[in-house]
């Protein structure tokens, strides 16, 4: 199957690449995360990305950095724990777009790295994917199977920069 990978990070597409590669699907790397501040972050993540594209050989395609939409999005719920409703809005309009990247390019299935996270529940991720098109999303909880541990032994062995926060301002605050 052809599938549109949304890809948070790449130490998390280090881990699920790999995975979807081995079970025989061509994986089109698409990162797309306006959540990410500041943006000499959102660079450091992107660059990682990219390391992992070339070295596990699948095409990563970036959206343009646009932040403005996502905090006007989540201003009214900058309060919120990790892992609350804020969380649930930035899964789904990281998703969106990824779906809308599936149209444009005729894959068969979408998903996301999201859930390789052992701070995502997958359900809600999952939920989120589903409610945009049930008929392509591609549910899956990467994070078993020691999914999270392959991760990020593939990030040490491949020294790969690891962020110490979620994304947002409002993780950094938080951590
Ligand atoms: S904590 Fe992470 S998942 Fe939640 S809103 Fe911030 S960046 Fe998004």
């Amino acid at each position: 199957m052809k599938i549109v990978l949304h890809i948070c990070c790449g130490i998390c597409a280090a881990g699920v690449v790999q995975t979807l590669q081995d079970e025989g699907h061509e994986v089109i790397g698409f990162f797309y995360n306006p959540n990410i501040h500041p943006q000499e972050e959102y660079a450091k993540r992107l660059e990682v990305a990219r390391t992992v594209s070339d070295k596990l050989d699948f095409p990563l395609n970036e959206a343009p950095y646009a932040p403005d939409e996502w905090l006007k999005a989540t201003a009214a719920m900058q309060n919120e724990p990790e892992g609350g409703r804020r969380c649930e809005i930035c899964y789904r309009i990281r998703l969106q777009e990824t779906y809308r990247y599936l149209i444009k390019c005729g894959a068969d299935a979408f998903t996301t790295t999201l859930t390789v996270s052992p701070h995502k529940p997958a359900a809600i991720v999952n939920t989120a994917g589903r409610e945009i098109c049930g008929d392509t999303f591609l549910q899956r909880d990467f994070k078993k199977k020691e999914g999270f541990k392959k991760a990020m032994q593939q990030a040490r062995d491949w020294d790969l920069y690891r962020q110490d926060y979620c994304g947002c301002l409002y993780s950094i605050r938080d951590k």
